[in-house]
């Protein structure tokens, strides 16, 4: 099994802003695992928010990649212990657990969903994230947002209902909000909350800081919308105890370490009765297709990342009728584009 890594830079269409921090484009890291003539890809997208770089995903890539087995065949084992090689590091895991099974998808002919026993036809309905603005500029990108059944709206300014209030003039699909641990004070975000119940909105993501539990259980007693725990969740470890103060959380493949963690997060979180929504970071194509692949297990999906920035180094999955269909191409069903062959050198 042959491995080799190469960065690649991503330039988003509009600066993206959230309660945290504005980016205008994205480094992330490819990986391309060959074994017996077939290519498997992967993707790695880093988030300063837990501790990673793309600086720390090619280390721990570096640190990883001589551990792995001769073959990728018996992946069940290999990723599963592969958590446990360098600590942290999910993305770098994620890329890896990717292209690992994107080369068994094609190994086996079949896409990754026909291997795990899905329902393509279960896909949840897609939408579009409309990153903190001006009203106007965030009202301007709802006209952009296209086929698209919700509109997922970041918040955590000290004016959210200003800039609800000039996305409701120009569109009235369901609105989703992300306070990305914006909101402070939790008697201010109850209110929010009512405020936001009344105009279309269907669920709160990260309402509060992560490491205000108690807050988070005393709001959602009073919540008449789901909340869900988005940055308080990385792994399947974390569900038993926020299942106390979240009805869902929101699974990443670069917070868990791939779609194997993804897949025994989803388990887990369906056995303690919570809502599960799948998200992503500013990523290509190639690792939203990953996350699709898991798409008919889960209630809602977020993954919009490849349609937030310009370029499209990776060939993926179609948005038809407001919901994506899945391709029937074998593993990950992605095409890489000339440039990332260029990169390559192959
Ligand atoms: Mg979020």
């Amino acid at each position: 099994m042959q491995i080799k890594i190469q960065s690649i830079q991503l330039r988003l269409k509009h600066p993206f802003t959230t309660a945290r921090n504005t980016s205008t484009e994205k480094t992330n890291i490819i990986v391309r695992l060959e074994h017996d003539q077939i290519v498997g890809w992967g993707e790695a997208a880093a988030h300063i928010r837990f501790k990673q770089t793309p600086e720390t995903v090619w280390t721990a890539l570096e640190d990883m990649v001589p551990k792995l087995p001769v073959a990728p065949t018996a992946y069940e084992h290999m990723l599963a212990e592969m958590q446990s090689w360098v600590p942290g590091q999910s993305a770098a895991k994620a890329a890896l657990d990717m292209a690992v099974m994107d080369w068994v998808g094609k190994q086996l002919g079949i896409p990754l969903f026909r291997l795990w026993g899905l329902d393509p036809a279960r896909m949840p309905v897609a939408g579009t994230t409309i990153g903190i603005d001006r009203p106007d500029v965030m009202a301007a990108k709802v006209a952009e947002a296209g086929d698209v059944r919700f509109l997922k709206v970041k918040l955590g300014t000290d004016h959210d209902r200003e800039l609800i209030e000039a996305i409701r003039k120009v569109s009235d699909l369901p609105i989703r909000v992300d306070a990305n641990e914006g909101w402070r004070d939790v008697e201010k975000a109850a209110r929010e909350i009512e405020w936001l119940a009344d105009r279309g909105v269907e669920l709160i993501e990260q309402p509060l800081p992560a490491d205000r539990f108690d807050d988070a259980i005393w709001l959602r007693d009073r919540s008449p919308l789901p909340l869900y725990a988005d940055e308080a969740f990385e792994s399947a470890a974390d569900i038993p105890r926020l299942a106390e103060a979240y009805d869902g959380i929101n699974i990443k493949l670069m917070k868990c370490g791939g779609t194997a963690a993804a897949r025994t997060a989803i388990h887990t979180a369906r056995a303690l009765g919570m809502k599960i929504m799948l998200g992503c970071m500013i990523e290509s194509a190639l690792a939203i297709s990953a996350s699709l692949q898991l798409a008919p297990l889960v209630d809602a999906v977020d993954l919009d990342g490849d349609r937030l920035i310009a370029d499209h180094p990776f060939i993926g999955h179609k948005l038809i009728n407001g919901c994506v269909r899945l391709n029937d191409q074998p593993g990950l069903g992605v095409t890489p584009a000339a440039e990332v062959f260029d990169l390559f050198g192959a």
